[in-house]
């Protein structure tokens, strides 16, 4: 913690600004802000929120006729009753009997990857300036304001606007990101054309990506993530569907690579993910010690055995599941994004069949699983929660996708440990002492869980304990 001053000066006037921030933007804001000149005896303002059944971000069915009260910024207690005494002057929200959830976490998301073509016309098309400008906008409109409160940004030069939302200056869901994503040359980050002779400079100059070869190159480029202000660590370790010059099946950092990447990262007390398929790459990575294991659509499920085996001995890994990308997108080849080469469609496709079958055995031996809609570009940016109802066409129980984007991800959010840039309370839950991020349905979606997509059931949305939306009485 001592290593990042800025970050905890960020931490301790965040609170403030956001106040003020939200004051001037109360279209969007139902709580009256707390006045940031307030004395510090003066208690947060309370919200009682009544009559509600509850999905807690882990349980199988609705707990069913409860209230919860908020205070300032978390929730400080559920119950069947909250006596008036403990609830006094507390601003009351009647829900009707509608569901309350956990606000929802995209765990693989691209938020700097929102330019129209894909996402490498940086290159060429696209300046830093419009990918920052075209992730706000879209952090605002497709994330929070549809009910996303957290998004882990898994590839891309997130760090500041990280920062800006956390302080109030921009509006959005809760930031974790990894900084600029490490790939070796001609990997799933490398952004050159096929004659360069140096490795193209690109990435590293907008900090999107850093190409890595050897050891010194991952340490290098790790810490120079944490300096910025990285929560973890992302690495190719195989081929992409993407990228130009990575077949699927290619095995992408070496082993002294990965291990470069976890040592900097246990260092710092935080953990790594890696974009790999099958098994080779996946195992590499666990053996390597990496934590995060996003994609897998070609692994076996020798690999899966082996990954379920490890959880029951006590270690923390998780498989992130991106179902829009894979299943929907990736579905067949006519359903592929116009701007994909022939070969990459190939590669898609490949992908969308090893998809289903993966979340099958992942299901089957209960591999602790987390979702991330992978989106980028701008035909897809509005339909992330997709990614949601995907999982419930993969074979999941609507109650399982929502623990996939809520009770799980707020648990691996927390392993980035001392760089957890919201570390006092939980995240992705509904109980004491988590944040208050909150959703109310018209509906039960562990029943119906394409209500999610409806906008117009979405009754209530608070995050860090401020309503963006409200169409309660
Ligand atoms: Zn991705």
């Amino acid at each position: 913690m001592a290593l990042f001053p800025l970050k905890k000066a960020f931490l301790l006037i965040s609170m403030a600004f956001t106040s003020i921030f939200l004051a001037s933007n109360l279209a969007y804001s139902a709580t009256p802000p707390s006045d940031s000149t307030s004395s510090e005896e003066e208690p947060e303002p309370l919200i009682l929120i009544t009559n509600v059944n509850i999905f807690d971000g882990f349980s199988p069915t609705l707990i069913k006729g409860k209230s919860v009260l908020i205070q300032g910024n978390h929730i400080i207690k559920v119950d069947d009753d909250i006596d008036e005494e403990e609830s006094k002057g507390a601003k009351v929200i009647d829900g009707e009997g509608r569901t309350l959830t956990p606000g929802l976490i995209d765990m693989h998301s691209h938020v700097t990857f929102m330019a129209p073509e894909g996402t490498n016309t940086f290159t060429y098309e696209w300046d830093f300036g419009a990918a920052g400008a075209m992730a706000a906008q879209s952090l605002r409109d497709d994330y929070l304001l549809k009910g996303i409160t957290s998004a882990r940004d898994i590839a891309g030069n997130s760090r500041g606007i990280a920062n800006a939302i956390q302080i109030g200056a921009l509006m959005g869901p809760r930031l974790y990101t990894s900084g600029g994503v490490l790939s070796h040359t001609g990997g799933h980050g490398d952004w050159g054309a096929k004659n360069d002779a140096e490795p193209n400079d690109y990435g590293a100059l907008i900090q999107q990506s850093y190409i890595v070869d050897g050891r010194e190159d991952v340490i290098r480029a790790a810490r120079r993530n944490f300096r910025g202000g990285a929560d973890f660590i992302k690495i190719m370790a195989g081929g992409g569907v993407a990228s130009i010059f990575d077949p699927l099946e290619i095995l992408g950092a070496t082993k002294e690579e990965l291990e470069a990447a976890v040592e900097i990262s246990s260092d710092y007390g935080t953990y790594v993910a890696v974009h790999a398929y099958h098994d080779d790459s996946y195992n590499r990575a666990l053996d390597a010690g990496v934590r995060s294991f996003e994609h897998g659509f070609l692994v076996s499920e020798e690999t899966v055995e082996r990954m379920a085996d490890m959880i029951d001995d006590g270690d923390e890994i998780v498989w992130s599941f991106q179902c829009f990308m894979s299943v929907n997108t990736f579905g067949s080849y006519e359903s592929m994004p116009d701007f994909f080469t022939h070969e990459q469609k190939l590669k898609g496709v490949a992908v969308g069949e090893g998809a289903r079958k993966v979340a099958e055995m992942m299901k089957k031996h209960e591999v602790f699983t987390i979702g991330g809609a992978d989106m980028f570009s701008s035909p897809y940016k509005g339909m992330i929660k997709e990614d949601i109802t995907c999982n419930v066409d993969a074979g999941y129980t609507p109650a399982e996708a929502l623990k996939h984007w809520t009770g799980n991800a707020g648990i691996v959010l927390k392993w980035s440990g001392p760089l957890d840039p919201y570390p006092t309370y939980e995240i992705g839950t509904i109980k004491e002492n988590a944040f208050a991020d909150i959703l109310l349905w018209d509906g039960n979606p562990l029943e119906d869980i394409k209500l999610i997509l409806d906008e117009d059931k979405l009754d209530l949305i608070m995050k860090d304990g401020v309503i963006y939306k409200q169409e309660l009485k």
